[in-house]
């Protein structure tokens, strides 16, 4: 049985002291998830990354939103695995929309941040989906078997067994436009029976969440579809009521 997961994506949001509030006032809701054996979790900037892991319940996870591949070295602006780890931090998203589309974050450099990651025992959220072009020709599975295949390339399944997918239709994020229930539930079929091709039955225990302009309103059909195990929000996550919202909506 694959546990929940509700996971905030912040993006570039909320001063230090406003993610720190966060934190503190969301303890109580890891504790409620904990008690409906949901997993709670935030991706806040890299600035407050630290007094978030700090401040929060311990089990609430806490991930950064990129990482470099690259323990350390000439890589202006960048942060390392051993720079996350320093602070406690053992999950990161990969491949983000925005990354692909703004910082030319290819499947190939993806595929070098998730081995970094596994080899380090970290756990990568790693985000697949089509844009609005590619849907319309009805490319989605083509676009998104091989961010999954390339992304994915020469790992095995001991090391994808903590492994997180997210499918988030680029078209969707941010745009209040949903993929349907039916969408959702069929591409991360599609995504787990890839997984199963390539990595045999580990594919039935790895987390496949949905993410797309999810809000407290709508958040249930989506966890209700048997292959979404959760959802990467971002906007309907910025503030503790929403938050709060989303999984009393999904207890
Ligand atoms: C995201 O940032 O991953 C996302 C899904 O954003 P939103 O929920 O705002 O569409």
């Amino acid at each position: 049985m694959r546990k929940k997961l509700l996971l905030g994506n912040w993006k570039m949001n909320k001063l230090v002291a406003e993610a720190e509030d966060f934190g503190v006032a969301a303890f109580p809701l890891v504790e409620k998830a904990l008690v409906h054996n949901i997993d709670l979790g935030v991706a806040p900037t890299y600035l407050s990354l630290p007094i978030v892991k700090q401040k929060v319940h311990p089990k609430m996870i806490v991930a950064a939103q990129n990482v470099h591949f690259q323990p350390s070295g000439p890589y202006t602006g960048e942060i390392s695995i051993p720079m996350l780890k320093e602070f406690g931090i053992t999950w990161a998203l990969v491949g983000h929309s925005e990354r692909r589309s703004y910082d030319n974050e290819t499947n190939e450099k993806c595929n070098a941040k998730i081995k970094a990651l596994v080899l380090e025992k970290m756990v990568p959220v790693y985000c697949v989906g089509e844009t609005l072009a590619e849907f319309e020709q009805g490319l989605t599975k083509a676009v998104v078997s091989a961010q999954v295949r390339e992304g994915l390339k020469d790992l095995v399944a001991e090391e994808v067994k903590n492994l997180v997918v997210a499918y988030e239709p680029v078209w969707s994020i941010g745009t209040g436009k949903n993929a349907s229930t039916e969408i959702a539930e069929d591409v991360c079929r599609f995504i787990r029976e890839v997984l199963k091709n390539l990595f045999g039955e580990v594919a039935e225990d790895i987390r496949i969440l949905y993410g797309g302009s999810v809000k407290p309103e709508n958040i249930k059909a989506y966890l209700s579809c048997p292959n979404v195990d959760g959802a990467l929000v971002g906007g309907a996550s910025l503030k503790i009521d929403s938050y709060e919202g989303l999984l009393n909506n999904i207890i």
